[in-house]
């Protein structure tokens, strides 16, 4: 079967990403363990290696059996009472929080001070349960509202002034939409766009490297939040999208003779992994 096979050049880890799994391995070049608060990446191929190299995850109900040792706070950022308990059991924190993530923390925090005296409520888009909007609504004190949908946004109380921020991975174009269906119903909402810039740049280059393939290979752990987005952005512009999380998983029906595939991946899937199946449909096609 002749094939022609491209990775799309933006795919790979995010910043915030690459710089928690370069502290951990920095970390464990000099120590045989490290915990890390959670899965540091939504990517089981990556936790494997970095599990070999002693990268262990623990949940939080695990962090307060521990004392006098060390954990890894992951780039989604954690609510304040996780540094608190930290602080009381003596353990030092590798705080890996993104950046854009502290920033975002430090401005939901802020509105919901100023908001309090006006009884104001914040919103946030986000997923239920998920650890950066765990860590966001940890910022005041458990009282923002989350809503995964525009289908959610009756549970917003239209009657008080309402200042709308979002999970940092979300998709832009319904982030839109419903900031509109905010605004339509209440006029003053404040409206913050925290979408990360390399995401929401992400969602435009996609669109383009997924219309420019007939096939597109697209890769990602299961449990990645960022992954079902862009897989979704990617099927909606080429029906032929198909998900995996490794080689093996490749179903050679999926392909024809003569197809350009291109592979791409979420902000959680590490390029090494985009590589290995490229290497792997070269390899198999040359034969
Ligand atoms: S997606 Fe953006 S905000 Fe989130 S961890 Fe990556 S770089 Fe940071």
């Amino acid at each position: 079967m002749k094939l022609t096979v491209e990775i799309d050049p933006r795919s790979g880890f995010c910043n915030g990403v690459v710089r928690a799994v370069q502290q951990a391995e920095n970390y464990l070049q000099y120590s045989p363990r490290l915990y890390s608060l959670g899965a540091i990446v939504h990517n089981s191929v990556e936790l494997e290696r970095l599990k070999k190299k002693g990268l262990e995850i623990i949940s939080i109900a695990e962090v307060a059996e521990l004392h006098h040792d060390v954990i890894l706070v992951r780039a989604h950022g954690e609510p304040p009472e996780t540094y608190e308990l930290a602080r009381r059991n003596d353990i030092q924190v590798i705080d890996c929080t993104c950046p854009v993530v502290l920033r975002l923390q430090e401005r939901v925090r802020a509105t919901w001070q100023r908001l309090r005296e006006s009884q104001g409520q914040i919103v946030i888009f986000g997923k239920k349960g998920h650890a950066e909007v765990n860590g966001l609504v940890g910022q005041t004190a458990g009282e923002a509202l989350v809503i995964g949908s525009i289908a959610e946004i009756d549970a917003i109380d239209f009657s008080r002034p309402v200042a709308l921020f979002s999970q940092t991975t979300k998709d832009p174009d319904e982030f839109r939409r419903l900031a509109d269906c905010i605004r339509a119903r209440r006029p003053d909402a404040e409206v913050y766009d925290t979408i990360c810039r390399q995401v929401a740049q992400r969602h435009k280059s996609l669109v383009a490297f997924a219309e420019s393939h007939s096939v597109i290979l697209f890769v990602s752990g299961r449990e990645s939040s960022n992954g079902k987005v862009l897989f979704d952005l990617c099927r909606s512009v080429n029906a032929r999208t198909y998900w995996l999380e490794n080689a093996a998983q490749i179903d050679f029906g999926w392909l024809k003779d003569g197809d350009s595939v291109g592979i791409c991946g979420a902000t959680s899937t590490p390029k090494w992994q985009l590589e290995e199946i490229f290497l792997y449909l070269q390899d198999v096609t040359k034969s």
